[in-house]
């Protein structure tokens, strides 16, 4: 399944909304919600000892929903945010990753 389809596939299954801004709202705080389930994933496997790989891999794919659906209300193609993406970290790590690169990186931009 390309980026399109399952984009297309996630509207299929997603609440439709007479108000956008509530739209917008549940797709932002859904996914701040499922990042959240991400990180007590890997502090319960790591810190706890409480094996939750699979619950990891769930709420990934619950976090690229709500990706597929922010991108979907602002009508931008998952696709084009992936290349986006990957321009970006061509351009700030050309040769891969390294602490050198990284460090060069003067921003302060914590949203990044
Ligand atoms: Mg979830």
């Amino acid at each position: 399944m390309n980026p399109s389809q399952y984009q297309k596939f996630c509207k299929k299954t997603a609440k439709k909304f007479k108000n956008k801004e509530k739209e917008i709202l549940t797709w932002g705080l859904g996914i701040a919600g499922e990042a959240g389930d991400v990180a007590g994933c890997i502090k319960k496997t790591f810190s706890h000892g409480d094996d939750q790989k699979k619950g990891l891999r769930e709420n990934l794919g619950d976090t690229m929903w709500y990706i597929a659906m922010i991108c979907s209300f602002f009508g931008w193609n998952l696709g084009d945010v992936m290349k986006e993406n990957i321009k970006k970290l061509k351009k700030r790590h050309p040769k891969g990753f390294s602490n050198k690169t990284a460090k060069k990186d003067k921003r302060r931009d914590w949203n990044e």
